[in-house]
């Protein structure tokens, strides 16, 4: 790949926002490399929870994801994530890790091996949607395509319970969503901030649009981007 092939989808949101299923669909549609950089921090706190660290302990946190044998697939349509012999794509999706990953994500040692972790991943795939938190701002500020996916609490809410219930069969209490969803952003605010968009990076308001709307606007952009690359 030349430098001039490169081509970097950042796209930042908080939880619910639609950012996972529709930087997939849209990484499908042209082809690019995936990178869910929640995954890193969900694979490492699932990973200090098997270790038995204690999650306030910042430096044993910081020890635990240095060590980490993480592999994370960059593979839009089969996404894999191993901890060393153990595939974990499925359990860092359950409700303890969601509800425990902002002790990872606002510990600043482990933040910053991750986020070098994800600018190694982004630098090899050269042509990726990839998207998280501080995507748009600390991994990738230099993406040619910078996107804040946003959508309003009601539309996240209820987004986060259908999914929760496709994945588990279960339906969440509204009092455990709540906790899921926007305790959630509260805590990962004080890592990040991604309820404001930073200069350059525009706001994609899904709350009214459909999936697939959504993805067409964020298809849209990126082809701006390469017609302004190319022109
Ligand atoms: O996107 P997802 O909800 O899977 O992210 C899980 C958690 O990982 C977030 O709640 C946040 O604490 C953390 N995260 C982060 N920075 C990113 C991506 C995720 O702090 N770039």
């Amino acid at each position: 790949m030349t430098d001039s092939d490169r081509l970097v989808i950042a796209v930042d949101g908080p939880s619910g926002s639609g950012k996972s299923s529709v930087c997939r669909a849209a990484a499908t549609r042209l082809g690019a490399a995936y990178l869910d950089t929640g995954a890193m921090y969900r694979a490492a706190t699932w990973y200090c929870l098997q270790q038995g660290i204690d999650l306030d302990d910042e430096d044993a946190v910081a020890v635990a994801v240095e060590e980490m044998p993480l592999k994370i697939s960059t593979d839009a349509e089969h996404q894999v994530i191993t901890v060393g012999q153990t595939d974990v794509t499925e359990a860092i999706r359950q409700p303890r890790i969601s509800e425990a990953v902002s002790a990872v994500a606002t510990n600043r040692k482990a933040r910053s091996l991750l986020v070098a972790a994800q600018r190694r991943i982004i630098d090899e795939a050269g042509f990726i949607v990839a998207e998280g938190r501080d995507i748009t701002t600390v991994v990738a500020p230099d993406a040619q395509v910078r996107v804040l996916l946003t959508a309003s609490a009601e539309a996240r809410l209820r987004r986060r319970g259908l999914q929760l219930a496709a994945e588990s069969g279960a339906q969440q209490s509204e009092a455990a969503l709540k906790k899921q969803v926007l305790e959630r952003d509260t805590k990962d605010s004080a890592a990040a901030n991604f309820t404001e968009a930073a200069d350059g990076v525009a706001v994609l308001d899904s709350s009214e649009l459909t999936f697939e709307e959504t993805v067409d606007s964020l298809i849209g952009r990126v082809e701006l981007a390469r017609e302004s690359a190319s022109a």
